[in-house]
């Protein structure tokens, strides 16, 4: 047989090793369009910040792929698919033969509709050579404006901060990370930035990037302030990658539609990782999770669906940690819903010593948790979610360190 997967992504990997832990025989070809083997894309903010090295960076080393029997195919973009024929056509003209195929493209960065994006001193951050720009560029610059309060943008404020630069954040709503924190996190972790001299600015967007002979010098804002810079960062959020399904018969809405399978409405196509909106049986909704975990969780369940008959689900229940002046967040499924007069909150506030605790119920059971400084328990609160624990009777010890004997 042979398989294809396009995205050597940690979802594309782990289905390409998966496959070959049932299967030494199918062919396993990997396409990526960048020319880099498999690394660890979330930490290119430290790659940037120097704390890693472009060595270090690489998750994978060429022998995994020899040892595997991997063909990698670097360099070279997937345009088009065709399922009748059952192949993919690259940049280069070449078409590919598959008998499985694996859709693990990922995601690409929102760029917004601003005029002027193509300035110098204009970035995003996908990508090791984003990365690699951007490292070279700051060397160069004294100020930064950020556009987008996310994760990504918080960790870009720490690798800016960290190296001297001025760094003002420009934030659409009245809190950081709105998806993941409440407004008591939020609020500590603006103090935290602010320590550091960052500027956080809420309720302010982009609305002119400015400069001349095609270089950045200046942004102008919602609040019609101008706020002189060399160097601003797009970090509004990603979409799926999927722009080389258009015209294909794979359903897509906002990412390719998958089952709990990771399969496509096409037969012998899956797809995994950030580009997958999968269906959750428990929650009756298509979702994208778009964190390392999940890539590596629905990359195995493809994996393993691809070579095997009796089929594995994948009950998705995202888990995200990230590290922000090196206090550990961790959120875990629906840490912060909207509709909050639905839900029950248990929550431990010792923010004054950086900790804070928090959990979302519904009907007795854990939905979703949020946790600032302490982040050993989230895969424990994590398999408490998958396997729909009733924790009624527990909700004293819920907040307190023992509370592993529930599980
Ligand atoms: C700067 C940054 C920091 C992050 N930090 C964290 C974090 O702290 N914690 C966390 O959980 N997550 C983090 N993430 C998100 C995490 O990296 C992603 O969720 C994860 O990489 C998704 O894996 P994937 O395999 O789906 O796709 P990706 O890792 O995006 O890989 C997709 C691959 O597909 C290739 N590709 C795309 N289109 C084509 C095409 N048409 N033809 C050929 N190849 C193609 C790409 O080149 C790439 O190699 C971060 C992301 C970024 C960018």
């Amino acid at each position: 047989m042979k398989i294809v997967i396009v995205g050597n992504g940690p979802s594309g990997v782990k289905a390409a090793e998966t496959i070959r832990k049932f299967d030494d025989k199918s062919e396993i070809i990997l396409i990526s369009e960048e020319n880099y083997p498999f690394y660890f894309r979330r930490n290119l903010p430290w790659f940037i910040a120097g704390r890693f090295s472009e060595e270090k960076l690489i998750a994978k080393k060429p022998d995994f792929y020899l040892k595997n029997d991997i063909n990698q195919i670097l360099g070279k973009t997937v345009k088009k698919i065709f399922v009748k024929e059952k192949e993919v056509l690259l940049n280069s003209g070449e078409k590919i033969k598959y008998d499985k195929l694996l859709i693990a493209s990922g995601a690409t960065p929102i760029t917004g509709e601003w005029k002027n994006l193509n300035f110098k001193g204009v970035f995003t951050l996908r990508t090791l050579d984003d990365a690699k720009a951007i490292k070279e560029y700051m060397e160069k610059i004294e100020e930064v404006v950020i556009v987008g309060g996310g994760l990504l943008g918080l960790n870009m404020a720490e690798v800016f901060s960290e190296k001297g630069l001025k760094v003002h954040i420009l934030q659409r709503g009245s809190k950081l990370s709105p998806q993941m924190f409440d407004f008591e996190v939020s609020n500590f972790i603006k103090s935290k930035l602010e320590e550091k001299g960052v500027e956080v600015n809420f309720n302010e967007e982009l609305i002119e990037i400015k400069g001349e002979n095609g270089t950045l010098s200046e942004v102008e804002t919602s609040k019609g302030r101008k706020i002189q810079c060399q160097m601003l960062i797009i970090a509004i959020g990603v979409t799926p990658a999927i722009k080389f399904l258009k015209e294909t018969e794979v359903k897509t809405d906002r990412g390719v539609l998958t089952n709990e399978y990771m399969e496509t409405n096409v037969k012998d196509v899956y797809a995994a990782g950030d580009v997958a909106q999968v269906y959750n049986p428990l929650k009756a909704q298509y979702l994208i999770s778009t964190s390392w975990v999940s890539a590596l969780e629905q990359g195995e369940t493809a994996g393993f669906n691809i070579i095997n008959k009796n089929k594995k689900s994948y009950l998705g229940v995202s888990l995200n940690l990230e590290f922000i002046f090196g206090i550990p967040i961790a959120s875990i499924g629906l840490s912060n819903p909207s509709n909050e007069s639905k839900y029950k909150f248990l929550i431990k506030n010792e923010l004054n010593k950086g900790l804070y605790l928090k959990l979302v119920l519904e009907n007795g059971k854990i939905i979703g948790g949020l946790l600032v400084g302490k982040a050993e328990k989230a895969d424990l609160i994590k398999e408490l979610i998958k396997q729909q624990v009733d924790v009624n009777k527990y909700e004293e010890k819920l907040l307190k360190e023992e509370f592993e004997e529930i599980y």
